[in-house]
């Protein structure tokens, strides 16, 4: 039975810094920090494991980052791994097996779980066992420790009900509001040495996407062209308004913030004057699947610079 494949995350990477690593230290989503704050509360008073949690939410809006700090507030191991990823039924039985006491199994998009290796699941989750299939036939039921399931999906709707019945707390990942994107900006810019007034912290979240991932991405551009325009006197780095301008071209930014691979998209789209599918989309601009609909389309469907239709991608 090996998970050689798998890539099982344990241990928690505590020298990034960019990460917050405690539930207050997480901007936003106040209404599911409050039930987890309690959820963690009662699991520690009460020493029993915490009830199986299913996030769902756009790419990039902190699942991981969410459960991570649940587990670093309970004081347990996280396991971190792909639903993807997981293609036998014996891989999944070795990471349960494997589990400690308590720990904490976040599977990411967790909608991508074959229906056969998602049963096993189910009687993890609610017994905490798992069926051993023998090789002379038959199988065993043997007990695995109390755990806690995370899971985590941008397609809720794919979610097999039977699977999402068994979290114990569902919770949607709600857009961050203007103050809550504001915060997270001068957090990032805090933790790179980055001073700006707060016209420029104004322009910025008028412009970036408002996922974290987004912000911090374009925190880390900023530095990094400050970085090598600026002699580094000890102090912060001062983004200000004439620095900027030049920032803009530097990053190939337009007015719409629009970065090469989303020109690059759209030229394609002009060049077919036809719907154009996913793949050839791809094949086009050298990115996978995945990179075109989570990296690239979302800005330009919020532009409503494009449409998604049945046959394929159009220009709008
Ligand atoms: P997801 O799992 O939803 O794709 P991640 O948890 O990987 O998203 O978050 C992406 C990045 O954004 C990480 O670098 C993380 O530290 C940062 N991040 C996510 N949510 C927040 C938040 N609420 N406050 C500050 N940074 C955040």
């Amino acid at each position: 039975m090996e998970i050689k494949k798998i890539r099982v995350e344990t241990k928690q990477d505590e020298s990034a810094p960019i990460r917050p690593w405690l539930l207050a230290e997480f901007i936003g989503q106040e209404e599911i920090k409050r039930i987890v704050y309690t959820a963690i509360k009662s699991a520690k008073q009460a020493g029993h494991p915490l009830g199986h949690i299913l996030f769902s939410g756009e790419s990039g809006h902190g699942k991981t980052t969410l459960a991570q700090i649940i587990a670093k507030e309970l004081g347990v191991n996280i396991k971190i791994v792909t639903g993807y990823a997981i293609t036998k039924p014996s891989e999944l039985i070795s990471i349960l097996n494997n589990v400690e006491k308590w720990d904490i199994l976040f599977i990411d998009e967790i909608h991508r779980l074959k229906p056969n290796i998602e049963e096993i699941l189910y009687i993890a989750m609610e017994d905490f066992v798992i069926d051993m299939v023998m090789p002379e036939g038959g199988s065993v039921r043997i007990p695995i420790n109390p755990f806690t399931l995370i899971g985590a999906t941008t397609r809720l709707e794919a979610v097999a009900t039977p699977l999402k019945n068994r979290f114990v707390y569902k919770f949607h990942f709600n857009d961050y509001s203007q103050e809550e994107k504001i915060q997270i900006i001068k957090r990032y810019m805090k933790l790179y040495f980055i001073e700006a007034i707060d016209a420029i912290i104004q322009r910025i979240e008028e412009k970036v996407e408002s996922t974290p991932r987004e912000i911090h991405n374009f925190i880390v551009k900023i530095r990094d062209y400050l970085i090598s325009h600026t002699e580094h006197n000890g102090k912060d780095f001062s983004f200000d308004e004439s620095f900027r301008e030049d920032f803009d071209q530097w990053v190939n930014i337009d007015k719409w913030w629009l970065t090469s691979l989303h020109k690059k998209y759209l030229d394609v789209l002009w060049e077919y004057d036809a719907p154009v599918g996913v793949k050839t989309l791809a094949a086009k601009l050298w990115v996978s699947e995945k990179s075109i609909e989570e990296d690239i389309e979302p800005l330009l469907l919020k532009l409503g610079k494009i449409e998604k239709t049945t046959k394929g991608r159009i220009i709008v």
